[in-house]
């Protein structure tokens, strides 16, 4: 009997309605002769609200707490299902993940699955039960409860999925599928029934939530399908897998954006050996990502530099900036707290030249500066005016056609180098 894990999200868990539809669909999987293990997220809205206790009481909580506050939240949806499948006559236990003995490292509020214990999993399973665990959610090494980061229920289902060898780890959530860019933002956005699990890494890196990172990262190590599926309407959804197992493919598969990011500029810094690391340094001391680096050396004896950081850095960032460049002797700083990021995604860039230069040319046309490019060899990003973030993402959709479906022969022209 196939075995799949199904991870429901929290719009899917949203309300007791919404737990009877998720328990029917269970159901329908186990009538198919499944066997199920379900993860759930914490019911729409639930994990936002304990963060807001939790920065109400204090500006700094005790990440050991807030983990273990967190947590609840995937508590209650878990026992809620497992409830609605018993009402349902359908064998169910519900487990945290520290009970079913998830582990994971010890960074509080962003920690790392390191291994999945799948007994009590595979002793229920064969007794019958359908398991419910609680996305999101781990123990470390010393007994604590960890959580994995914003949208970790994804990574929790691949997990169980890779540690049970199952067919396939199916993410049920609020949209049909992935889609060539977030549907809620521009409409146009067409789903995409397969997409390789380089380029979901990429997209979901670069802000699409759709998965976390984490999840694609496993999927990809193990070999594992996800299929992005909507609790709410029937569908083939989109598989992520490799790509040679892609017979559909397009030169640029997605647009993903972020909009809470900030650039800093420091010009006229002195350029001598070692200069990088002793600047971008301080500011990794202090924990906080850096994003994009460009540097330009603007003659024999200075150098500026530009890089960005998530916008609830900018103000740590920019004391330490300002620290850096007085001691430097720095010509002067510029920066913009109100940016955003566009990136740009898919396979046949490494064999297409003229995909960045279109990107370029169609949001000058659409009349947007681009602060800051980085590329790498599947993506384009540029740094624009947060403001201008949804006119650059139509502009740049429509210029790759993205919103029309791919013709029959298109694919195969793709992969010979023709189009
Ligand atoms: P869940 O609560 O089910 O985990 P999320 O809110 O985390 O759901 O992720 C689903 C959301 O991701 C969608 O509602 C959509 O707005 C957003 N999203 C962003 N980019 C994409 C994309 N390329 N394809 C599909 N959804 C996307
Ligand atoms: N409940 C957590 C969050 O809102 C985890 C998840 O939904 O995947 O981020
Ligand atoms: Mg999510």
């Amino acid at each position: 009997m196939a075995l799949i894990v199904q991870k429901f999200g929290g719009t899917s868990v949203g309300s007791l309605e919404r737990i009877q539809h998720v328990a029917d669909k269970v159901i329908k999987a186990r009538e198919k002769g499944h066997q199920v293990v379900v993860v759930v997220s914490a019911m729409h809205g639930e994990t936002d609200r304990l963060i807001k206790l939790a920065n109400a009481l204090t500006s700094e909580p005790n990440p050991r707490e807030y983990d273990m506050l967190l947590a609840t939240g995937e508590q209650v949806s878990m026992a809620l299902l497992a409830m609605a499948l018993n009402a349902k006559n359908c064998p169910a236990r519900s487990y945290t993940g520290l009970q079913i003995g998830i582990h994971t490292d010890d960074f509080h509020t962003k920690a790392r699955i390191l291994n999945v214990d799948t007994t009590i999993l595979l002793k229920e399973l064969a007794e019958g039960y359908v398991i419910v665990v609680a996305g999101f959610q781990g123990v470390n090494t010393r007994g604590d409860i960890t959580t994995l980061g914003r949208g970790g229920s994804d990574t929790t289902g691949v997990a169980l999925a890779a540690a049970l060898k199952a067919e396939e780890c199916q993410i049920y959530t609020d949209v049909e599928g992935v889609y060539t860019t977030d549907p809620r933002v521009i409409k146009e956005a067409m789903l995409l029934s397969h997409i390789s699990f380089e380029e979901m890494l990429e997209l979901s890196s670069l802000g699409a939530k759709v998965l976390q990172m984490r999840s694609v990262e496993i999927a990809a190590h193990h070999n594992m399908p996800i299929r992005v599926l909507s609790t709410f309407t029937e569908g083939e959804g989109t598989l992520v897998t490799f790509e040679d197992k892609i017979m559909q493919k397009r030169l640029v598969s997605g647009i993903a954006f972020s909009h809470e990011e900030a650039i800093i500029s420091i010009f006229g810094v002195p350029n001598r050996a070692g200069i990088e690391g002793e600047i971008l340094g301080m500011v990794s001391d202090a924990n906080i990502e850096i994003d994009m680096i460009a540097q330009n050396a603007t003659g024999n004896s200075a150098t500026d530099f530009t890089f960005t950081v998530q916008r609830k850095d900018f103000k740590n960032t920019m004391s330490i900036i300002e620290k850096i460049s007085k001691k430097l002797g720095a010509a002067s700083i510029k920066s913009n707290a109100q940016v955003a990021k566009l990136s740009l995604v898919g396979l046949g860039m490494r064999s297409h030249a003229g995909v960045a230069s279109k990107m370029f040319k169609a949001l000058g046309e659409a009349d947007i500066n681009i602060l800051m490019i980085t590329t790498s060899e599947i993506k384009i990003s540029v740094v624009i005016d947060e403001k201008m973030l949804e006119r650059g993402a139509r502009a740049v959709h429509e210029a790759f056609e993205l919103d029309k479906k791919l013709l029959e022969n298109e694919s195969a022209e793709i992969e010979a180098g023709n189009l």
